[in-house]
Formats: structure tokens, C-alpha cells, sequence
């Protein structure tokens, strides 16, 4: 599916790089997350070791890489970046790791999606800086013990429950990222116009705020989206009505909702009275699979306060019934 918002990477938001804050201080929202790394950073600084190893937890796109990126820039120190599904092999990861100086970032994206013979190895390295690694095979096995670099891992998940427990122990410095506020969506939007020379009005920057689902790289995207009519159909700036208009024909809603959160929405409205409806159920209704029901359109209608989970299922609150015009059932959950 094409989603204008969906909140995961894809090819044409190659330019986002150009709108990537570069240190702590460009860096929009989060304000809590900012302070708390800044004091470790600088402690770290400070003593000249390594920064303890840092768990980013959170929905795609609230700016997790973008984080690890600055946190490396500020310690002074190498990134090297790599994802869980990208180690294959435990040689993989003790190629990178025998690769790294001391007190470098090392940041592994998706790290649920590591393979357990691979995190078996991060473990030592995280720990105790060690490579554990076995030479050979059959009776001429040997295991040999490699020294490290005191380096940093940075980690980032969209699920912390998918991580195994051992692992997310390993991590000092664990990071949920929260959705943004529109306040901060509408600086980020700002800066991202800004830096595109895109003329933009105050109205023009919250109505985009207000439609990106509290996430900054849908934010970046509805911007250019919005840039580009601008371009045909306005004189090239973007007012709120112009935004309005062109997030309507792109069939972004008023809160940020596009058409497969409606169909999610509907579904249980309709359907299914309301619910408490099984995820499973969810997923089969809407031909989409459950991890990214889960993953991308379940955390933003949770937090607007559109659905509850319940441990019978997903029921939705009386506030979606009125979002969608649809008539709730007395017993629907408020
Ligand atoms: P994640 O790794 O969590 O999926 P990214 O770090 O790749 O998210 O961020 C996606 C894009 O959103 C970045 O390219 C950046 O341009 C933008 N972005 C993220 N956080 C912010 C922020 N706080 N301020 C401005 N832009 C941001």
C-alpha cells in the first residue's frame, strides 16, 4: 500500500537527509530526552570513556537514527550504523565490532530483528568488551577470546516487548520516544520549509503539523506533498487553506488520518459493533499483517484516544464514533 503517512522510510524520502537536525540543540520536541542525554553525553565527555549503551524505543519516524547520528556527533566520535536484519552471521557483527575505536557508536536499527546466535555474541561485547568466538569446526574447534574497543551501542526498536530480556538489561541508557506535540510539529515544519525556501504562513505550518500523525518524517513528507501543489495550483505560497486543500485531495484527514486508519476504524464501527475485536480478526478484516497494524496504525489512534486495548481485544471510544459520523452503540466504551 502507497500511504501518503506512513510513518516507516521509503525511496522518495531520500531528502529527508538534508532536513536531519545535526546536533542536540537543532533537534525539535523530546525536550525530557534531550536534557537527560545531554548530561550523559557530557559526563561521558568528561571522564573520556565511553557513553554507556543506549536503547531508543518508539514508533518509525519520531527520529531514532537521527538521534543516534547526534549522539555520536556530540561525543566526537565514529558512526557506524548497520540494522538487526542485516547481520546475518556472527562473523558479520565481530567484522564490525573488531572494526570499531575506542568509545565509537556503533548503531544497530530494528535490533528486535537480530538473529539469536547473533545476539549471542553481542552480549560478551557489550558487557565485558569481548568477542567469544568459536575457530573451525568438529574436533578442531577452538574458541578464541578477542579484546574490544570500549564502544557505544546505540540501539533502536519499534517494540521493546520483541527484545529478549537479557538484551534490553545490557542497555544503561533506555529511551522511549513519545509522539510529538503539534507545537513541535509546527517548528519542525517551519524549519523544514525554511530550509526547502518554501514560503509558508503560520496557518499553513499547523495545519500540516496537525495532519502528520505526531511523527516527524510524515511531517517532512506532507510537506513536500504540499510544496508540490503549491507549485501548480497557488501562487507558491502555502497558507492553511492551500494545505487544507491538498492534504483533502491526498485524503489525510483533520486529525491525520488517511484512508487505511478509516477502513481500520470502520471496521470495528461496523462490523463489529465497537468491538472488543481480536487483532487477528483485525488483520484478516483488513488484508493488512498484524505487525504493521500494530507497528504503524494502532500507536497514533491509541495516543489520539480513537480506540483502548483490552485484554478481550481492540474496542473503540465513543470519541472515533463521532470522528467517523457513525451512530455508537450504547455500550461503547467512552
Ligand atoms: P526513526 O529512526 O525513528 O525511524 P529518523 O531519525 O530516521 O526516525 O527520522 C525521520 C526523519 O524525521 C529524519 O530524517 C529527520 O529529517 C526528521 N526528524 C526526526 N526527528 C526530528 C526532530 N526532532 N526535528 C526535526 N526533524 C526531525
Amino acid at each position: 500500500t502507497e500511504r501518503v503517512l506512513a510513518s516507516a522510510k521509503r525511496d522518495d524520502d531520500q531528502p529527508e537527509a538534508a532536513l536531519r537536525p545535526q546536533t542536540l540543540s537543532e533537534f525539535i520536541g523530546q525536550a525530557k530526552v534531550r536534557a537527560n542525554l545531554k548530561v550523559f553525553i557530557d559526563a561521558a565527555r568528561s571522564r573520556g570513556e565511553a557513553l554507556d549503551h543506549v536503547l531508543f524505543a518508539g514508533p518509525p519516524g519520531l527520529g531514532k537514527t537521527t538521534l543516534a547520528q547526534i549522539v555520536a556527533r556530540e561525543l566526537g566520535v565514529n558512526f557506524r550504523a548497520t540494522s538487526g536484519p542485516v547481520i546475518a552471521k556472527a562473523g558479520d557483527l565481530a567484522a564490525l565490532l573488531t572494526n570499531l575505536e575506542e568509545r565509537d557508536v556503533l548503531f544497530i536499527d530494528e535490533i528486535h530483528r537480530l538473529s539469536p546466535a547473533v545476539e549471542e555474541i553481542l552480549y560478551p561485547a557489550m558487557e565485558d568488551f569481548q568477542l567469544d568466538l568459536i575457530i573451525g569446526e568438529g574436533p578442531a574447534a577452538r574458541s578464541v577470546r578477542i579484546d574490544l574497543a570500549r564502544f557505544t551501542l546505540v540501539a533502536a526498536t519499534t517494540r521493546t516487548g520483541l527484545l529478549t530480556t537479557p538484551l534490553r538489561e545490557r542497555f544503561g541508557i533506555p529511551i522511549r520516544l513519545m509522539f510529538y506535540e503539534v507545537s513541535e510539529l509546527q517548528e519542525i515544519v517551519r524549519r523544514g520549509a525554511r530550509l526547502l525556501g518554501l514560503p509558508l504562513t503560520e496557518d499553513g505550518a499547523m495545519e500540516v503539523a496537525k495532519r502528520s500523525r505526531g511523527t516527524p518524517r510524515v511531517a517532512a513528507r506532507l510537506l513536500r506533498r504540499v510544496r508540490d501543489f503549491a507549485a501548480v495550483q497557488g501562487d507558491g505560497a502555502v497558507d492553511a487553506a492551500l494545505a487544507d486543500s491538498a492534504l483533502s485531495q491526498l485524503e489525510v484527514d483533520g486529525r491525520g488520518l488517511d484512508a487505511l486508519d478509516h477502513r481500520y476504524l470502520r471496521l470495528i464501527a461496523v462490523n463489529y459493533g465497537g468491538g472488543p475485536v481480536g487483532i487477528e480478526t483485525i488483520a484478516a478484516g483488513l488484508s493488512e499483517p498484524r505487525d504493521a497494524i500494530e507497528e504503524i496504525i494502532e500507536p497514533y489512534l491509541l495516543q489520539q484516544g480513537f480506540i483502548a486495548r483490552t485484554p478481550r481485544g481492540r474496542v473503540l471510544t465513543g470519541q472515533a464514533f463521532q470522528h467517523l459520523g457513525v451512530a455508537a452503540p450504547p455500550q461503547a466504551a467512552q
